[in-house]
């Protein structure tokens, strides 16, 4: 649904500054996310530390054009070209917008509240019925002030049933969300302590909870549940209700029995008279309590008993997220700073108590406060320490006065710190040595930092990085370009073994458009490390799909195959709109779509909305070489042609790029909407290999010089042949660091203080040997693998290569150091 953004100033009653016309389709509150720039309207949010207007210089440079902001702001810089709506308060706004749009559809909408199971009872909803609906719904947890709106903004003229999930924290939030929301069902899944701390009590709570279902035809919870009854009894709604209960025949919905297998449980329920069954393909209580606030749905929705058997039996679960990783002194991390309650504690400790055991570590936990449980302290931390007791844990850190507090309640090895520095500057943290930890803080603790230092890196020879040589070869490329012209750059492979973070924030802070890496894990790293512009996935594995939307990383897309599988998985995590790239195959026979494969395409991705097309594109085979021009230019106009097509199929734009380095060089009118820049950010020319400005300079130091006489031999199989009395040094690399065993034996060479030191034998793997005899040098002096005087390219040819693969062999161990002058 597009809207104008002059009916947009209209509805959330905005002085508008600006007279480009546009339409909106995108609400963004989170500049992470941008992707559509051109439709999209920025949300200047407040928060308590910053204010979303500080977002607002990278989002017009983004292409960003329509900006909601306080009208208190007063920034004096001017933009050209677009729309500033002033209002009072821009969270106010966003909420009045998504409150106009819902009131254009007269569907069904299932608003759920309550302290846990929201999500999954939205998901299972969603399961169970999607095959007849199409269904909108919030996206993963979307459920708070900005959540909400953003959400109920995504129903469509297709929408069949919206599911949405409200989430408060504190008295007078739930009013605005129920106006957005307007459900019509309602689903209240439990009142339990979570952000209890604003409240006076959880029936004070559980009251403003009710308050979402204040217009609904119906309201569905648990009858047992005597609080909720109450309340519900208290808020005397007009609504129909769906109480369940297992222990009153009385109530609608009567729960006659529940069966507990190895892996399924059976329940028995009677709903109107008459008496049915279903089973789920879990056995913990929290989903079996779950799937009856499902069951009610459906019943109140007419599915048939038959339908509901049937759907149950295949629900799937949600996943969270653990992350494991290397640690120093062969330590074991797993790192969950997501949240921290004590049902994602028992989590993550179950978890960590399964890998412990095939691997012989000890187990540790160090765990910060837990904050927003509005439990009291002590209650609080004898759960914790029961827990920690029942999941094996051999160890505990405690960081924070509250856990320190209670650091009695604990009797295994324990510690305690006041806060994460203490920790950190402790023999404690300094001696974790053979054990597997389980790092979980509140936010608050930044116990990423406490991750990271925990990491294994090693160090030893370098990677010297000049970031002006990067920015240099950027603008030269940039220069060949329109200015409107977009650019790609590519960090894959470890940004051509050059790091991919700072790379990456290199380039951000120069504003390129969009950052392109192979696989999931290396987009999921650059989030982790804070990059936050957008980033294309080359070659995402079916197997990654989650890492994918946790932090929107887009995929390229090149099959059928791929295609259904995302859209399966998009749809199943409630995901629309996803952004994609679409590759064609235009004579590479690598990946993508066939070009006769573009109309099918087109029909398939018109027939769902969990992806979108972003943008199509296709590879040069040839374009460094005059040899392979004509193919060149074939390729270019079928790819015109093909994409074209694609395009008038859409209403939105679908950005169009082929160029690589090579081509926007050589075939500049072939730039169309963006190109992608890779080996020559890097510095080194496709076309003729010379360096345009260099980049990496891979230098190590002497750690021994020695004699040898020479009838004597120098390393492994005594292939070190010497033909006079020699000085040999050896330097702390070899292959394992990326240096090509096949420059040993005196095919290639070194500098040493400037002069060429030809390698000695056998390049071992973490050490070589290089002949100085000529060369005035000690130990500690410098050696230059490859730099500006001894370019890599010299290298790849010796080695009868190409340069990027030289470049992405220097091993990750190396240590990258960065530098700008
Ligand atoms: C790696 C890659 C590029 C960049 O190529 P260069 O020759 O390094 O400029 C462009 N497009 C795709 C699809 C790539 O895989």
């Amino acid at each position: 649904m597009l809207y104008t953004i002059e009916s947009i100033a209209k509805q959330i009653g905005a002085k508008r500054l600006g007279n480009l016309d546009t339409n909106i389709d995108w609400l963004l509150t989170d500049s992470r996310s941008l992707c559509f720039p051109e439709e999209t309207l920025f949300f200047a949010l407040p928060t308590k530390r910053s204010d979303g207007s500080k977002y607002i210089p990278d989002l017009y440079a983004r292409g960003v054009r329509n900006f909601v902001v306080s009208s208190k702001l007063n920034d004096n810089k001017t933009y050209n070209n677009c729309n500033f709506l002033l209002v009072p308060n821009p969270l106010k706004a966003l909420q009045k917008l998504a409150e106009q749009h819902r009131e254009q559809f007269q569907i069904p909408v299932i608003g759920i509240t309550g302290s846990n199971g929201k999500t999954i009872v939205k998901e299972w909803l969603h399961q169970l019925l999607s095959s007849e609906r199409n269904i909108v719904r919030s996206p993963r947890s979307y459920n708070s002030q900005i959540g909400v709106p953003i959400s109920v903004w995504q129903m469509s003229e297709t929408s069949e049933l919206g599911i949405f999930e409200a989430g408060i924290s504190e008295t007078g939030e739930m009013r605005s969300l129920q106006s957005i929301i307007k459900p019509t069902i309602g689903v209240l899944t439990n009142i339990g302590g979570a952000h209890q701390e604003n409240f006076f009590s959880l029936q004070e709570k559980c009251m403003e909870k009710l308050l979402l279902f204040k217009d609904s035809e119906v309201i569905i919870y648990n009858g047992d549940n005597e609080l909720i009854s109450n309340c519900v009894a208290k808020s005397m709604f007009t609504a129909r209700e769906i109480a369940w209960s297992c222990k009153d025949m009385d109530r609608p919905l009567y729960i006659s029995g529940i069966k507990k297998e190895s892996e399924s449980t059976t329940i028995s329920y009677r709903y109107l008279e008459m008496d049915n069954s279903y089973c789920i393909p879990f056995i913990d209580d929290a989903s079996i309590e779950n799937s009856l606030n499902c069951l009610a749905v459906c019943l109140y929705l007419m599915l048939s008993p038959e339908q509901i058997t049937q759907r149950m039996a295949h629900l799937e679960p949600i996943a969270m997220r653990l992350e494991v990783k290397e640690g120093k002194n062969n330590c074991v991390l797993i790192n969950d700073s997501y949240n921290s309650d004590l049902a994602s504690l028992d989590i993550a400790l179950d978890f960590l108590y399964r890998r412990s055991l095939s691997k012989g570590l000890k187990r540790t936990l160090i765990l910060s406060d837990l904050l927003e449980t509005g439990q009291s302290t002590t209650t609080l931390y004898r759960k914790v320490a029961q827990l920690v007791h029942s999941r094996g844990i051999e160890k505990i850190i405690g960081v924070g006065n509250e856990i320190s507090s209670c650091a009695s309640r604990f009797d295994i090895e324990k510690y305690f710190f006041p806060n994460t520095e203490a920790l950190q500057a402790s023999d404690v943290f300094k001696k974790l040595k053979n054990e597997i930890i389980l790092v979980k803080g509140s936010r608050s603790f930044d116990f990423d930092i406490v991750s990271e230092n925990l990491e294994l890196k090693v160090h030893e020879t370098i990677l010297e990085i000049n970031l002006n040589a990067l920015i240099n070869n950027l603008n030269y490329y940039r220069s060949k370009l329109k200015p409107e012209t977009k650019m790609v750059c590519m960090v894959k492979a470890f940004a051509y073994g050059a790091g991919s973070y700072e790379i990456a924030k290199t380039l951000q802070e120069h504003r390129v458009d969009y950052l392109a890496v192979a696989v999931a894990d290396e987009g999921s790293d650059l989030r982790k490390a804070g990059i936050t512009g957008s980033i294309i996935i080359m070659n995402p594995e079916m197997t990654a799909f989650k890492t994918l939307f946790d932090y929107k990383l887009e995929p390229e897309v090149y099959s059928f195959h791929l295609l259904d599988a995302l859209i399966k998985e998009a749809e199943k995590e409630g995901i629309t709109n996803f952004p994609i790239h679409i590759k064609l195959d235009t004579g590479m026979h690598r990946l993508g779509f066939a070009v006769e494969e573009v109309p099918a395409l087109i029909k398939r991705l018109k027939a769902q909305n969990a992806v979108i097309p972003r943008s199509v594109f296709s590879h040069m085979v040839g374009s460094d070489s005059d040899q392979f021009d004509a193919f060149t230019r074939r390729q270019i106009e079928l790819f015109d042609k093909a994409s074209t097509e694609l395009q008038t199929s859409f209403p939105h734009k679908i950005l169009r790029h082929i160029c690589n380095s090579a081509g926007i060089e050589r075939f500049p009118e072939a730039q169309l909407d963006m190109v992608r820049l890779g080996i020559g950010l890097y510095g080194v020319s496709p076309i003729d290999n010379s360096i345009i400005y260099n980049v990496s300079t891979l230098k190590t130091t002497i750690l021994q010089i020695r004699n040898v006489a020479s009838e004597d031999t120098v390393g492994y199989s005594r292939k070190g042949h010497l033909t006079r009395d020699s000085r040999i040094a050896a330097i702390p690399i070899g292959y394992a660091d990326g240096l090509n065993r096949h420059l040993g034996n005196g095919k290639g060479y070194c500098l040493v203080n400037g002069k060429k030191a030809f390698y000695v034998g056998n390049i071992c793997m973490d050490v070589c040997m290089i002949d100085v005899t000529d060369i005035d040098c000690k130990e500690g002096d410098k050696v230059i693998i490859f730099g500006d005087d001894l370019p890599i390219t010299v290298l790849s040819d010796m080695l009868e290569t190409i340069p990027y693969e030289v470049l992405t062999s220097v091993s990750t161990r190396v240590k990258r150091i960065y530098f700008q002058d």
